[in-house]
């Protein structure tokens, strides 16, 4: 594996489970020092460490908090340059679903949503820009989806708060090209994970038969896409969308 990360620092969100700790183990086996951010899952957050341990990482932080609390990721953000020493690489990959027909949506739901899985990228980004300018480096990968492109019936929240990050992500390109700060997006299909655990069998098999690859995809697909746009490897692209969907929207 190339030590695409040697001397980097990476902050995760939602790196104790699915796609997020993919990528940190990613970050880990290229040499970083990482940051796994969680929102209670002591276990899954010690076992994500184990495994970035084994893969080589060359230090690694746990940050429990929730990513809906402005504060509490300006602190995540302060916390990972002081015990890690610089913040190179964010991702923003925490996330949540709350599905269900519009009708019945509940107000609190909503709110929630927003808060958890859009308005949360705007608080780590604006917290990570300081560091990251004082650097003259950086490079902020946003977690967005398919159904944010192309929409999903009973998922017009998720659809909203992932079509919202991708205009954030094009507009904070914008802002901080001259910077030398790259943000992008990944956009994943049906991926097996805990999220993904629960939707109906019929459901999952449409998607995944629904691509032009015929099947879902794994958390380490995604997380190659997402260790990419991270490093250097990437430096002239910015303000892009990456899907990673096996051909299910094109
Ligand atoms: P997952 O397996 O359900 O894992 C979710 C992660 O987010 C966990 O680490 C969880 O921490 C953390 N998290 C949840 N709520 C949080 C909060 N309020 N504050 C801080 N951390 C929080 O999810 P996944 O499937 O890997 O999805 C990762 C990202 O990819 C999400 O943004 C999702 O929308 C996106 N995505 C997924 C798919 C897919 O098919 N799976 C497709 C497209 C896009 P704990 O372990 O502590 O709960």
């Amino acid at each position: 594996m190339p030590q695409d990360f040697e001397n980097k620092v990476a902050l995760v969100t939602g790196a104790s489970r699915g796609i997020g700790r993919a990528v940190a183990v990613r970050f880990a086996e290229g040499g970083a020092k990482v940051a796994i951010a969680y929102a209670g899952n002591d276990t899954a957050a010690n076992e994500a460490k184990a495994e970035c341990e084994r893969a080589g990482a060359a230090a690694i932080h746990l940050l429990k908090f929730d990513v809906a609390d402005p504060e509490a990721c300006a602190r995540a953000v302060e916390e990972t340059v002081e015990k890690l020493g610089a913040l190179h690489v964010l991702v923003n990959n925490a996330g949540i679903s709350i599905d269900g027909l519009i009708m019945r949506y509940k107000a609190d739901d909503l709110k929630r949503m927003l808060d958890v899985d859009l308005a949360s990228v705007f608080h780590l980004c604006k917290a990570a820009v300081r560091p990251m300018m004082k650097q003259r480096q950086g490079s902020i990968v946003n977690l967005t989806s398919v159904v944010g492109e192309q929409g999903n019936a009973g998922q017009t929240v998720y659809s909203m708060a992932k079509a919202g990050l991708i205009g954030f992500t094009k507009s904070l390109a914008r802002e901080l090209g001259s910077r030398n700060i790259r943000v992008n997006a990944v956009s994943p299909g049906l991926i097996e994970t805990d999220m993904t655990k629960e939707l109906p069998e019929a459901a999952k098999k449409a998607m995944a038969e629904g691509a032009s690859l015929g099947r879902a995809g794994t958390a380490r697909e995604v997380a190659e896409a997402i260790a990419f746009l991270g490093s250097d490897r990437a430096s002239f692209i910015t303000g892009e969308v990456l899907r990673v969907n096996g051909g299910l929207y094109m």
